[in-house]
């Protein structure tokens, strides 16, 4: 969704995410490398003094996601909760000088317009683990031990190392 700064009503533009908006499911999708199952929020785009947009973005995602440990099929959950500063890309020498210390999450927009798919993309990618691992814990524990004790009954012949091997 691309939104015109100049236009931007006073009070702020509400746009709301779910999983009916199709931009937003292809920038979750884009970041989470699966479709969501589950997806809700809302942004509020202000524009602040001179060409300066605020926009407070909060989003819940939940999508499909393999575990990094047992290799089970999990979710990922991803929430996030931020304040965001853009600014006219053109602008950038000046735009620094006006930042303060508090300005932490600054981006660029070009052409006088907003991509907000392009928001929601950025700060999913930020809030993003690093690391998939399933909900139940114990359960993951299991399954991994179970994973481990496999691969040191096999033996060293039977390893990852040795199908690969195989593959050559
Ligand atoms: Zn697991």
């Amino acid at each position: 969704m691309r939104v015109i700064v100049g236009s931007i009503p006073q009070p702020g533009l509400q746009v709301p995410l779910g999983l009916e908006v199709d931009w937003a499911v292809e920038a979750v999708n884009a970041v989470l490398e699966s479709p969501p199952t589950a997806l809700h929020g809302e942004l509020l785009v202000q524009q602040a003094h001179g060409r300066r947009v605020e926009i407070h973005l909060t989003v819940c995602v939940t999508a499909p996601a393999t575990c990094d440990r047992c290799g089970q099929l999990t979710e990922r959950n991803v929430e996030v909760d931020i304040d965001l500063t853009y600014l006219p890309h053109l602008d950038e020498r000046e735009a620094e000088l006006e930042l303060g210390a508090d300005d932490m999450d600054i981006g660029w927009y070009r052409d006088g317009a907003l991509q907000l798919a392009d928001v929601v993309r950025e700060a999913l990618a930020l809030e993003l683990p690093s690391r998939t691992v399933c909900i139940d814990t114990e359960g993951c524990n299991a399954r991994t031990e179970a994973l481990l004790d496999e691969a040191s009954q096999h033996g060293a012949d039977n390893s990852v190392f040795a199908a690969l091997r195989q593959l050559n």
